[in-house]
């Protein structure tokens, strides 16, 4: 089983949006195994975002995610990051397919309500970044049972 991060941004915090776009990924039949509230620094930011740290744009992301604290969330499933970038939508919200979170959910290019690791190797890190040992979880989902194929599991 994969594992990816998701972080909801402070956009959704305060706009009500966690206990919503939460539910889709549990609709979808993925396994939530770490959930936590976190206050993010300019250090972690400079760390996730590193890949834009040149942009002009990024010391705006930095001050919007440290507006409010954020939701991260640590989901278990058969090529889950594939499965939830799909949900989640591209980046510039206000572009994204109807049915995914950010088309949903939202009309901007930054307040765009959720980061969602885009490969199976950055989730590992992002995990790692974001959740200390002890708080990512294990246990029997077993609506597993339900959700995929005998392979799949
Ligand atoms: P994604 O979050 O879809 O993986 P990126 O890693 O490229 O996308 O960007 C990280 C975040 O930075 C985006 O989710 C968005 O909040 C912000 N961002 C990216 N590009 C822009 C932009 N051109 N203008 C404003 N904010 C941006």
């Amino acid at each position: 089983m994969e594992r990816s991060l998701i972080i909801i941004k402070p956009d959704a915090v305060q706009r009500g949006l966690v206990g919503e776009i939460t539910k889709r990924f549990e609709n979808k039949g993925l396994k939530l195994v770490g959930c936590k509230m976190m206050q993010l620094d300019d250090a972690i930011l400079k760390e996730h975002y590193a890949h834009l740290i040149d942009k002009p744009f990024f010391p705006g992301i930095s001050s919007f995610m440290q507006s409010t604290p954020v939701i991260v969330q640590c989901w278990e499933g058969y090529e889950a990051v594939e499965s939830m970038r799909i949900i989640v939508g591209i980046t510039k919200a206000r572009g994204a397919d109807a049915g995914t979170v950010r088309g949903d959910l939202a009309m901007s290019f930054q307040c765009n309500v959720v980061h969602a690791s885009d490969s199976s190797e950055n989730a590992e890190i992002e995990v790692k970044r974001f959740f200390k040992e002890g708080e990512i979880f294990e246990y029997n989902k077993t609506d597993f049972e339900h959700v995929y194929a005998g392979d799949e599991k």
